[in-house]
């Protein structure tokens, strides 16, 4: 195994920038591999492509003639690009992207061939996909799955395979993917939002959702990471004692990108740009290693696929500059995590984004309706945000020692918490002309366009305004964007839904004006969600008091969280914006506990493996040389014998205990292992995985770690952290 290791090294210090040529214009290439509405224009019939629009825009259904159209012209289009294949292109809740692949080819008549691809085809798939998990929806002998076409994201070309982004339901027409709820929350987010807009302008006939994310990640040398079984296996180093030099200098943050990284960078977006996401940024994160990437903004379900289309993208462009991409939370201890920072606006289908502040009274009247009801929203179901973004992995860093924090507050800035605290006093009931104009001019008139202190410096907030969008930060690197967008829109969407009523009532039964109304709504909404603003450092044991003495939940683990997916609230919120059905709910929170136990399993697993055959063997052969060498010096000096051989008798002893160390409490972990894999009941079974496995990784990790310092560097077998992180 050691050999592994200085193999990986020397073949590591060999590898060489892998050139990429870059002579085209980012312009130019942008959308080439995307059927999208350019591509739609020329290839479509004008019936094909106004019924693919009218799909796109209004949610219609596209006629089986028009899909026939469609395909065959996709198809046309795809051949013409060296195309072979075709795929439906779906998202189950494994977490990664799933594709079938088959070939236009057809045989006909004669010992002939043609290339066929219908209406049928595009549409719909019964890919044989019985082993995602279904959280007991699908009896495996009503397996069955179908896969349907989403026509608001365009298909695409990657490699020689067309891929057509769809949904993927059960039979019983239950979601088994994370696409499905989410179109039906950006649905339901239109609705509630579109009717709210029509308060301020009757124009208005569509809000869309927005999703801006930003992804970080980590590079290690492709070699390097093989040699170690952690990170193939886990996605994470399970064992290392920390390199000397780590990320205490700052020196990698926003620091040149190193030669071998800017390469794979720049390939990776020229991919990106062929596929039509607009990547944008680009720069070196805290920690070694550590970068991070962000596009444009765009429509949540654009944005969601485009996210998860990244990843698999990433994945493969690394490996062909010999890196292997992490997009754990917490590859390396001791080490900044990474995370995905969904930053979210609605906008209308007039151009305005609902929470950036206008130029007039009324517009900013408008973006603090929003304003204040997504505020409304995350303080009455904090808790079911907190679960969206739970994770084993994302554990390490919500409620772990690191920013942000399982509790989910919302940072909103000085300037419009003044804004606020003035909206509180609004009087009750009918306003006084005076009361409006001072409003008008002095609390909504003055909220100024630019905002100067949104944002956010200590950046521990998991939840904050930056101006003109939210940015909801606790959302983990490996995450699915698709299961927290599910779930801010679908609160959201609640929340407005009743403020339209709340608003409604007080025009309707206590004759106030529209404008009055509103403010009245807004003032009681400020007031009773007071308790999730929090402007403090977010880290720390102070605000785990402050926020409970708010009332405000702190699930620092995974099965403690999900618990708020199947509250009787959070199925009704669902079942009642048409998002989710209770089994839908329920199949989920179902999913994602045993997916939690076995994060764990596996992680037990191999720990105890590389603790118990790596690192033990490795230091009773150290322990030997000690013991020979002492036995040479007992040889040679007699007397003097126990002062010369003092500090290898105390190595000796050291070790031992180490050792001891390990292979007790791997054996206790195996056998908590056993315990918590008898239980049936997935909620215990997974408190069993969190408090009585996983906290024996700390105390077998504490002697591997040590002993990595004792022992010969010659013959330790696992590449140590300071040539995963700087090895050039
Ligand atoms: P950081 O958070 O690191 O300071 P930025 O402010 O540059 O980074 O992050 C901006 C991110 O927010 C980008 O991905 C951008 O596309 C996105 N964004 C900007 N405006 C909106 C909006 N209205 N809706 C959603 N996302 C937006
Ligand atoms: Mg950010």
């Amino acid at each position: 195994m050691s050999k592994l290791r200085f193999h990986a090294i020397k073949e590591s210090l060999a590898i060489k920038p892998v050139q990429v040529e870059e002579n085209v214009r980012r312009s130019e290439i942008f959308g080439k591999n995307v059927f999208n509405e350019n591509t739609m224009r020329q290839y479509l019939t004008k019936d094909a492509f106004n019924g693919v629009m009218s799909a796109v825009s209004h949610g219609k259904k596209i006629d089986r003639s028009i899909a026939d159209q469609v395909s065959s012209s996709m198809k046309d289009w795809a051949l013409s690009k060296g195309v072979t294949h075709y795929t439906h292109w779906f998202q189950p809740l494994t977490g990664t992207t799933a594709e079938k692949h088959d070939a236009f080819f057809e045989t006909i008549e004669g010992g002939m061939a043609i290339e066929r691809f219908g209406g049928d085809q595009l549409v719909q798939q019964e890919p044989d996909a019985s082993s995602f998990p279904s959280g007991g929806i699908r009896n495996t002998f009503e397996a069955r799955g179908y896969t349907a076409w989403d026509p608001t994201s365009p298909a695409f070309i990657y490699g020689t395979t067309l891929c057509i982004p769809t949904i993927f339901i059960a039979y019983t027409g239950e979601a088994l993917d994370y696409k499905t709820p989410l179109l039906r929350a950006l649905h339901a987010v239109d609705n509630a939002a579109t009717a709210v807009c029509r308060y301020f302008d009757k124009n208005v006939k569509k809000v869309t959702s927005s999703l801006g994310w930003e992804q970080e990640y980590f590079l290690v040398d492709k070699m390097l990471a093989a040699s170690r079984p952690d990170i193939i296996l886990t996605g994470r180093t399970l064992l290392g004692h920390s390199s000397a030099k780590g990320q205490q200098l700052d020196d990698h943050y926003f620091g040149a990108i190193p030669t071998r990284a800017f390469n794979f960078m720049r390939e990776l977006e020229t991919e990106c740009m062929l596929l039509g996401i607009p990547v944008k940024t680009r720069h070196n994160e805290v920690a070694p290693n550590q970068f991070e990437l962000a596009p444009i903004f765009e429509e949540a379900n654009l944005a969601v696929d485009h996210n998860s289309l990244l990843m698999d993208i990433m994945g493969r462009v690394a490996s062909r500059h010999n890196f292997k991409v992490l997009f754990h939370e917490k590859p390396f201890a001791g080490m900044n995590g990474s995370g995905k920072h969904n930053n979210w606006s609605l906008s209308t289908d007039t151009g305005v984004n609902l929470l950036a502040p206008g130029k007039t009274p009324m517009s900013n009247l408008q973006f603090l309706t929003f304003f204040i009801n997504t505020i409304k929203a995350v303080r009455e179901n904090e808790e079911l945000l907190r679960a969206a973004i739970a994770s084993a992995s994302n554990d390490h860093r919500l409620g772990a020692n690191e920013a942000p924090p399982a509790i989910i507050s919302v940072f909103i800035g000085e300037q419009l918490t003044k804004v606020l605290e003035e909206l509180e006093g609004v009087t009750k009931g009918k306003l006084s002309p005076q009361e409006k104009t001072e409003l008008k001019l002095n609390v909504v008139g003055k909220i100024p366009d630019v905002l100067l202190d949104n944002t956010d410096r200590n950046r521990t907030s998991p939840f904050a305004f930056t101006g003109n969008k939210f940015e909801f930060r606790a959302v983990g690197s490996i995450a699915n964007c698709g299961n927290p967008m599910t779930v801010l829109n679908t609160i959201v969407a609640k929340q407005l839904k009743d403020f339209k009523v709340e608003v409604d009532a007080l025009i309707d039964k206590k004759d106030l004006k529209k404008d009055e109304a509103v403010f009245n709504v807004l003032r009681e909404y400020i007031k009773s969600s007071r308790d999730i603003l929090f402007e403090g450092n977010g880290y720390g044991e102070a605000w785990e008091l402050e926020a409970k003495k708010r009332g405000l939940s702190n699930n620092k683990t995974t099965p403690e969280a999900l618990k708020a997916k199947i509250s009787e609230k959070s199925i009704a919120l669902f079942e009642d914006m048409q998002v989710m059905s209770k089994i839908e709910s329920e199949a989920r929170y179902e999913i994602e506990m045993e997916a939690y136990c076995m994060h764990i399993q596996i992680e037990g697993r191999v720990l105890g493996d590389i603790a118990r055959n790596h690192i033990v063997p490795t230091a009773v052969k150290y322990q030997n040389i000690l013991i020979e060498n002492v036995k040479g010096l007992k040889e040679i000096f007699e007397e003097k014998f126990r002062s010369v051989s003092k500090e290898q008798i105390n190595l000796i002893e050291e070790i031992s205990s180490h050792i001891e160390g390990i292979n007790s409490n791997v054996t206790k972990m195996i056998n908590a292992r056993r315990k918590a894999n008898a239980i049936d009941d997935i909620e215990k079974k997974a408190m069993s995985y969190c408090n009585k496995v996983k906290p024996l990784f700390d105390d077998i990790r504490y002697h591997c770690d040590k002993l990595e310092l004792l022992v010969d560097d010659d013959i330790l077998p696992l590449t140590k952290y300071r040539e995963l992180l700087f090895t050039r």
